[in-house]
């Protein structure tokens, strides 16, 4: 409670009658008791606006010398401290260092720039330079680039050399596959090998990330480098295992080049 409230309680609390006693030590407790909650203890009206802003502002981003500017101020500044032929040789060096590009190109580089049309001279050298020069282009499809060993394409189930499929139904390569666009089923043989009964592929589903391939343990499953399968119904982008094995079979011997050309990466 501040100090000077408490004079002005006391005759309230002291009085026995629901009434007010105004009386002249009242009037003054209470005056003084006013200047004194209202004053700050700097002495201040604390009504009056405040100013929080900022008091001080601070300096903007520090400014990236000119290394020409800061070698000649050097030797200015410190050619009372030290012998004026060292520093005379010091500053000279530095600004031979940092030449002053500020000023660009004099008025008679310009003028001859401009009156011997170097500029159109540069430009068509350069036409000239790409007229002679083998074309980046080519005519697909009748002309086709070079592919990588490990290009992604159109998908095959491969065999081995006997003509016994690859695949042993592990379902590797349709746990990994994210797209989720390989269904395998799969049973034992009379032999207790297991085999699949049914392989299918959703083309219209795989992001060609190349997964199944890395994840099959023996090579079965893999993507050819042909990208020329486009076809007319999604349907058609359905493969089974049938059309995958045939895909093996017609590619077979590209694959292991590329299988080969590639081992020293796996
Ligand atoms: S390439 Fe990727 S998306 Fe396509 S079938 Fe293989 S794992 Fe699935
Ligand atoms: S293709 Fe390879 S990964 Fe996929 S089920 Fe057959 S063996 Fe396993």
């Amino acid at each position: 409670m501040p100090r000077g409230v408490l004079p002005l309680l006391r005759p309230i609390l002291s009085s026995s009658s629901s009434h007010l006693p105004i009386t002249p030590s009242v009037v003054r407790s209470f005056s003084s008791t006013s200047r004194s909650f209202l004053a700050t203890p700097a002495g201040r009206n604390p009504f009056e606006p405040r100013n929080t802003g900022p008091k001080k502002i601070s300096p903007g981003p520090i400014k990236t010398p000119n290394p020409r500017e800061s070698a000649l101020a050097d030797s200015t500044t410190s050619g009372s401290q030290h012998q004026g032929h060292e520093l005379s040789q010091t500053s000279s060096t530095a600004a031979d260092q940092w030449p002053d590009y500020s000023k660009g190109p004099s008025a008679l580089d310009k003028a001859s720039q401009l009156f011997f049309f170097t500029e159109i001279v540069r430009g068509m050298w350069i036409v000239l330079e790409q007229f002679f020069r083998p074309p980046y282009t080519i005519m697909y499809p009748f002309e086709k680039g070079p592919l990588s060993p490990r290009f992604r394409g159109e998908h095959a189930l491969r065999r081995y050399p006997n003509g016994e499929e690859r695949c042993i139904a592990c379902k590797l390569c349709e746990a990994i596959c994210p797209a989720q666009a390989i269904t395998i089923e799969s049973e034992a043989r009379e032999d207790g090998s297991r085999r699949t009964t049914r392989y299918d592929l959703d083309m219209t589903k795989c992001i060609y990330c190349g997964f199944c391939q890395e994840a099959c343990p023996v090579d079965a499953i893999v993507e050819t480098q042909n990208a020329e399968y486009s076809t007319e119904t999604r349907e058609e982008l359905l493969y089974n295992k049938e059309r995958l094995l045939a895909n093996g079979d017609k590619a077979e011997a590209e694959i292991a080049a590329n299988l080969q050309a590639d081992h020293f990466y796996r």
